[in-house]
């Protein structure tokens, strides 16, 4: 490529390329991937949304715009012979990489021995690794749209669940279920811990990792300064966001729940102002999908530097070298099986829970 191709440059060349591809070709992006890439893929959706979409995919090549783990997962959920791409693979995630396999075997193991009956719950935001040895455990997926949901179908197998690596998401789920403050212990990695009172008693083990785009940068003082300047002005956030942050707005929920919001808002026609605490390229496609009709604020302007990693030059790299193999991602054999089967149990539990009951 070129270095001085113009971005227009760039688009044309994309499309052309898909347009060679045609049904051999698939563009997924996560919801917080910038404009420039979203305008050329297939499907945007959230990672349940995501999740979701790759089986129902025939083309034989996906090219994920987004982190790491789920291009993983889309190798896990995809047929044999499709290939999956990922732009840069060095775009991993910041909260993933804060629990390790070997740690977290360690930890379940150390529980085991303890004669604990415990189900680890994993937010899908993990490494394929981590998900095996979640796996091996009996234990499954989440994502923030289902996490009430698969805490509960966690807690009725188990006297304890240890959720990871979100402790955020961990703590406001819990509050959703009704978990006092004294069931949930936030372990340490090395383990020093587990063997303490509060830990024994606790039936929700909370990994001490974090989104730094939700938890460091969405703080109390974003909130009270919203309520300032924009009062009466509706506050919706991420549950990623710490629970101070949480307790003191309107409601929290994944990013489908937040847009779903925003387009009920813009439809009633009701509020003239929604202000929205998640990952700023989603909050500012959403103020320009509204303007005229319903003013989307962030409630401060906190990207994710992985997700930024993938941009138009690198997605034309990649569709450019499908041939070669270019940014393919490949999944350790051995780890297949148990990961996959923790995306199988959440998708499974899902859709019986939509089931209809008799
Ligand atoms: S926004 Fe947070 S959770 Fe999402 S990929 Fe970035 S670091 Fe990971």
């Amino acid at each position: 490529m070129e270095k001085n191709t113009s971005r227009k440059d760039l688009s044309a060349r994309v499309e052309e390329l898909r347009r060679q591809y045609g049904s051999e070709l698939v563009i997924l992006a996560h919801h917080y991937q910038s404009d420039g890439i979203v305008q050329h893929v297939d499907f945007s959706g959230d990672s349940l949304e995501l999740a979701r979409r790759i089986p129902e995919i025939s083309a034989r090549h996906i090219v994920f715009c987004g982190v790491f783990f789920m291009a993983e997962s889309a190798c896990l959920l995809a047929r044999q012979g499709q290939k999956v791409y990922l732009p840069d693979h060095s775009a991993g995630c910041r909260m993933a990489n804060m629990a390790r396999a070997k740690d977290v075997e360690r930890i379940l193991s150390f529980l085991a021995d303890a004669g604990r009956k415990t189900v680890p719950l994993a937010y899908v935001n993990s490494s394929l690794a981590v998900k095996a040895v979640v796996g091996k455990f009996g234990g499954a997926v989440c994502t923030s749209s289902n996490a009430v949901s698969m805490m509960e179908w966690a807690m009725q197998r188990a006297d304890t669940v240890l959720f990871l690596p979100d402790q955020n998401l961990g703590q406001n789920t819990a509050k959703r279920l009704g978990l006092s403050e004294k069931q949930q212990f936030v372990i340490d990695i090395a383990g020093t811990t587990l063997d303490c009172p509060q830990s024994r008693d606790a039936r929700l083990l909370l990994w001490p990792g974090f989104c730094p785009t939700h938890a460091v940068n969405m703080l109390p003082s974003h909130v009270e300064n919203i309520r300032k300047k924009h009062p009466g002005c509706r506050i919706l956030v991420h549950p990623e966001c710490t629970p101070d942050v949480v307790d003191m707005v309107d409601g929290a929920g994944s990013t489908a729940f937040l847009i779903k919001e925003a387009e009920k808002a813009a439809q009633d026609g009701k509020e003239k102002k929604l202000c929205i605490g998640t990952e700023y390229h989603l909050v500012n496609r959403l103020a320009k999908r509204f303007s005229g009709t319903l003013d989307v604020l962030p409630l401060v302007k906190a990207t994710c530097p992985n997700m930024e990693k993938v941009t138009l030059p690198k997605l034309l790299d990649t569709l450019e070298g499908i041939a070669d193999g270019k940014n393919i991602v490949t999944v350790e054999e051995n780890l297949k099986a148990p990961a996959r089967e923790t995306l199988v149990r959440m998708l499974d539990h899902c859709r019986q829970a939509k089931r209809p009951r008799p």
